[in-house]
């Protein structure tokens, strides 16, 4: 790979057999830098790769579930084979932020876009607010586990909408679209060309368009915790239970995928929740960056990317979908994976 040398103080740490191994998490800062730096350059391998797809005689792609580490020392032929495809893969353009794709996207940020992006966030959080401050009341010990069940029941259908509307937006559409595509189609191409650059957006930019998805369920919630009767509502608990944990998790789900692309200065607790699988977790999601992205898409927790994948669910939907538009999945994704200039 073809991926600028670390620095000289972490070249030794991140040297194979080198002293960054298990347990440099808690070695001090310097070694934490030099895992967090390996395993983010493994996630722009992966991506790099595997984009054969997109980049026809340039990389083989890699399949689904591969390992994606290095593996040591390799062997002669493997070294002269990998020669021969950084040679070839001089005469492509690169993956990440320099990719003239992925530039002329990020050019298309426009502030009437972050405006809509403020709105949103400032109405979503008011409103999880008010709803979960009024909801803690009506829940009773005798609604305790359909509550649950319900909390359960919203983080996995979070799961599959994530899973759902990223498909959709990786796989058809355009960013010519008026409208929605700049505004919305724009970051799930910009995302697959420069997967890093969602670790340097700001709070707004990661989570405004989430935001604005969940207002109108949450302002509907607001409605009932304030019009319904308290017998009503005590009834309609587990249910708005089950709506609060879905918007409260499509809401975050972005924040969770740039947590899933981001190697350093993350909080003991958020790494605790990927490592235990109850978040999105990093080496799960470098699944689905390996070119040309068709499956792995649920990014809130990634629980149903395993099962989802097993039944062949994304290809099934594809073949619907292409019998009867004659359009083919991602082929706007392969266009701007293609840009050179
Ligand atoms: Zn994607
Ligand atoms: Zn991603």
């Amino acid at each position: 790979m073809l991926l600028p040398p670390p620095p000289s103080s972490l070249a030794q740490a991140l040297a194979p057999g080198g002293s960054a191994g298990p347990g440099a998490r808690a070695a001090g800062p310097e070694l934490e830098d030099a895992a967090g730096l390996r395993e983010q350059q493994q996630d722009e391998e992966a991506a790099e790769r595997g984009r054969a797809g997109a980049m026809a005689g340039c990389t083989q792609r890699v399949p689904a579930g591969t390992n994606l580490e290095p593996d040591g020392a390799s062997s002669e032929a493997e070294a002269a084979a990998s020669a021969a495809q950084e040679a070839r893969e001089d005469a492509c353009p690169r993956w990440g932020a320099q990719h003239a794709g992925a530039r002329e996207l990020a050019e298309l940020y426009s502030p009437g876009k972050r405006l809509q992006e403020w709105i949103s966030v400032i109405l979503c959080f008011s409103l999880m607010a008010f709803n979960f401050y009024n909801l803690i009341f009506c829940v009773r010990w005798e609604h305790a586990f359909s509550v649950v069940a319900g909390i359960l029941a919203g983080v996995i259908t979070a799961d599959f909408v994530s899973g759902l509307v990223h498909w959709g937006a990786d796989s058809w559409g355009s960013v010519e679209l008026p409208i929605v595509g700049k505004a919305f189609i724009r970051p799930f191409r910009e995302h697959h060309i420069d997967p890093t650059a969602i670790t340097r957006h700001d709070f707004i930019e990661t989570n405004g368009d989430n935001c604005m998805l969940t207002v109108v369920p949450l302002a509907n919630m607001a409605y009932k915790l304030v019009s319904l009767s308290p017998e009503a509502l005590h009834q309609a608990c587990p249910w708005e239970c089950y709506v609060f944990a879905l918007a409260v998790f499509v809401t975050l789900t972005n924040q969770i995928h740039k947590w899933s692309h981001t190697y350093f200065g993350l909080p003991s607790w958020v790494v605790f929740l990927q490592d235990w699988h109850i978040i999105l977790p990093r080496k799960h999601h470098r699944i689905h960056h390996v070119s040309p992205h068709e499956t792995y898409f649920c990014i809130t927790t990634g629980w149903l990317n395993y099962p989802l994948e097993k039944i062949g669910f994304w290809r099934f939907l594809e073949n619907i979908i292409q019998r009867l538009t004659g359009e083919k999945p991602r082929a706007d994704d392969m266009k701007w994976a293609q840009k050179i200039k």
